[in-house]
């Protein structure tokens, strides 16, 4: 069994690791550099992304990670963790201090909006088409979400919410994505129960690194 890491700082860290047990994996909490050390792959889970960037510091956790992704540990983001795993932030509010809020880690050539479908509704359920992942589409939780709004050359783009008002015949609102053995979702499959095929999609990346 592959063991398989939740950064646990804050935000949904039972589900996640429950999930992952039940996709066969060995599960464990991670919020010390020893623990991080010893898994294969890590899961970022939902939260609040400027708390996760406050305590990745205060826990002496953002170098060591930001380091093992340089190297190329598989990793998986929900929600505030795919604002975690990307590369930049459009619109960013920054505090007084020209500090920004978020940093993210730049494992995913993306640049995400926060919060992006919380302006028409904060939170909603549908079903997607999600590439990579058999057997029908995959019911998704939307809570506080970030979409993806750039994708770079290297990314796929594996699944995407249908949007009326997109422009030109846009595939929609992009919240799936893959670079390598990092990928990440806007939603939570987490809160899914009896449906682990994303946490299983996820194993089987780390199990082929
Ligand atoms: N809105 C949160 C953020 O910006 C993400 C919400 C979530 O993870 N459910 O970090």
């Amino acid at each position: 069994r592959p063991v398989i890491g939740v950064l646990a700082l804050q935000g949904g860290v039972a589900e996640h690791l429950a999930a992952l047990e039940r996709s066969g994996a060995d599960a464990r909490p991670v919020r010390r550099p020893e623990e991080l050390a010893a898994v294969h792959g890590l899961v970022l889970p939902g939260g609040e992304s400027t708390t996760m960037t406050r305590l990745l510091d205060v826990f002496d956790l953002y170098e060591p990670l930001r380091q093992r992704l340089v190297d190329g540990m598989p990793a998986y983001g929900s929600c505030a963790g795919m604002i975690m795993l990307s590369g930049a932030v459009a619109d960013e509010d920054r505090p007084a201090s020209g500090a920004p809020a978020v940093r993210p880690f730049g494992a995913l050539d993306v640049v995400v909006r926060r919060n992006a479908f919380g302006r028409q509704v904060d939170s909603f359920e549908t079903d997607l088409d999600f590439t990579g992942v058999d057997g029908g589409p995959v019911h998704a939780v939307f809570i506080r979400a970030p979409w993806v709004e750039k994708v770079g050359s290297d990314v796929r783009v594996l699944a995407a919410v249908p949007d009326d008002t997109a422009q030109d015949g846009a595939a929609g609102r992009i919240v799936a994505v893959q670079q390598g053995p990092v990928f990440a979702t806007s939603f939570h499959p987490e809160l899914v129960r009896g449906d682990e095929r994303v946490h299983r999609y996820f194993v089987q990346i780390v199990r082929a690194h």
